[in-house]
């Protein structure tokens, strides 16, 4: 096939030891038996995202559909919009102390909420839908509000001589970010920031603003107020401890490959506060987009150098996507082919690309792909394959997890079996308690024409055990479009 000479990668020691990207997350799969797999994917909220951005939330969604393929557990995508990305930053005159003001501050809740609207909101909505994968939006604003947040943060006071130097190696002063009730603007580098006591109830600082002078600030658990930034690597630290004590959800935690050099920070920090084995994070790095020189492309070097620091390989696109010349849908459907093809194998997906070789691999991409209908995808037995491939089945039955949800009279269905694939459309949905209640009402050989209700029943319970089908069963009413065999180039 063409896939084999498309993409060219060296072997690495990760990819050594997987035979499948999604590989990485089996062993904590498999300790924590978690009920739901949480994808966690963080993004600044300031101004149009670059192609690196939307690559690591494409794969997040891919990813959340590969693994609830793989591990038969239900999948989600949680974007967190880092609101509180500097906004403006200026220089006190006298100390030179910089002081900063966030994008929530400058802006206000709801034109940050406009600003995820206009640059995710339709991207994510069409990437849900490509992937069958649900998605939930939370700002850091909201993050910092919640109670668990609040607790954990005032957990790493108690033992802030033991992480300090890993959250700021060259001076040991960690930078907490408590802007002033007044005006709303915080010291930078927390330079005169003191926390002046811990106990119980909270914990208090003293800071000085720039414009209104001294002034305390009062941080409990229970309370939403007043704000509470961190700095990049202490945000994480207190993050990923506080969706690590849910257990039965597990986060990974998707991240641009540049942070693999900034985690074994946090890393020293989790283990200096005696994080246990089954809290400590689960991560999974993403391609880096890189300029010919090697380096991450960034919008910030667009910003300070102007465009002719930008070396011709780089398409307009790349680093404001909204110039995309196509629809959404199109963009994300060259997306998830982009990142379904490195995906095929783990050298190709645990490695950096140029922008070049990014723009080769889009410009490879099928000429088709706009006319591809979307379908939903499922994976199934060979013998269930030829039923419906032949017409003799016309009634498929899952359990109704977050991903059928949708699902709904004339969506399509692409049911995939090793190489082959046949493409149906849902004639009808009818959903069911279990599975009993189900065979009551359906007719049994539309399901399988080969076997017994009794047959049935227990093959079926074989494959879905009791806490899946606690999830309702649904049984999917489908007609054939169409059928491509091994080798048809479907
Ligand atoms: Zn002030």
């Amino acid at each position: 096939m063409a896939r084999s000479s498309l993409l060219l990668s060296p072997n690495s020691v990760l990819a050594n030891a997987l035979l499948r990207s999604i590989d990485i997350l089996r062993p904590r799969v498999h300790a924590a038996r978690p009920s739901r797999i949480a994808f966690v994917v963080g993004t600044q909220i300031n101004g149009a995202p670059h192609l690196g951005t939307n690559l690591v939330q494409s794969a997040a969604f891919l990813l959340a559909k590969v693994a609830r393929r793989e591990f038969s557990i239900d999948t989600t995508v949680r974007f967190g919009a880092l609101d509180n990305a500097p906004y403006e930053v200026v220089l006190d005159p006298e100390t030179h102390s910089a002081y900063q003001q966030t994008y929530y501050h400058a802006l206000g809740k709801d034109k940050i909420s406009d600003l995820i609207d206009a640059y995710y909101q339709e991207f994510f909505d069409s990437l849900s839908e490509a992937t069958d994968t649900e998605y939930t939006v939370e700002t850091y604003t909201d993050q910092q509000a919640t109670p668990g947040f609040r607790a954990e943060f005032l957990r790493t006071l108690e033992r802030l001589e033991d992480i300090r130097w890993w959250m700021a190696p060259s001076h040991g002063v960690v930078h907490t970010r408590l802007p002033c009730p007044e005006c709303g603007w915080a010291e930078k580098r927390a330079d005169r920031t003191k926390l002046a006591h811990l106990d119980e109830d909270g914990a208090v600082f003293t800071a000085v603003c720039l414009d209104h002078g001294d002034y305390e600030v009062h941080i409990d658990p229970e309370g939403d107020q007043p704000y509470l930034d961190l700095a990049t690597l202490y945000r994480n630290l207190v993050k990923e401890r506080a969706l690590g004590r849910n257990t039965a959800v597990l986060s990974v935690m998707m991240k641009g490959g540049d942070w693999a050099f900034g985690c074994q920070l946090v890393d020293g920090a989790l283990g200096a506060l005696g994080t246990p084995t089954p809290q400590m994070p689960v991560r999974i790095f993403t391609p880096q987009v890189l300029a010919p020189t090697g380096a991450k492309l960034s919008k910030s070097l667009l910003r300070e150098q102007g465009k002719d620091a930008l070396p011709t390989d780089v398409e307009p696109w790349m680093l404001d996507t909204t110039a995309w010349p196509g629809s959404i849908d199109n963009y994300v459907d060259a997306l998830v082919w982009l990142v379904g093809e490195l995906l095929t194998d783990p050298k190709h997906f645990f490695r950096s690309f140029t922008v070049k070789e990014l723009g080769r691999l889009m410009t490879a991409r099928p000429a088709d792909l706009d006319t591809r209908p979307r379908a939903y995808e499922m994976g199934i037995y060979k013998r269930y394959f030829d039923l419906i491939a032949a017409g003799r089945k016309t009634t498929e039955i899952r359990v109704n997890d977050s991903s059928r949800r949708k699902i709904k009279k004339g969506s399509l269905i692409r049911f995939r079996c090793r190489d082959e694939e046949v493409l149906t459309r849902v004639t009808r949905i009818s959903r069911y308690t279990d599975f009993e209640e189900m065979f009551e009402a359906e007719s049994v050989a539309s399901v399988n024409p080969t076997a017994t209700k009794e047959d049935q029943l227990a093959n079926i319970r074989q494959i879905y055990p009791a806490e899946r089908e606690a999830l309702g069963v649904v049984a999917i009413g489908i007609e054939l479009v169409e059928h491509h065999g091994a080798g048809e180039g479907a």
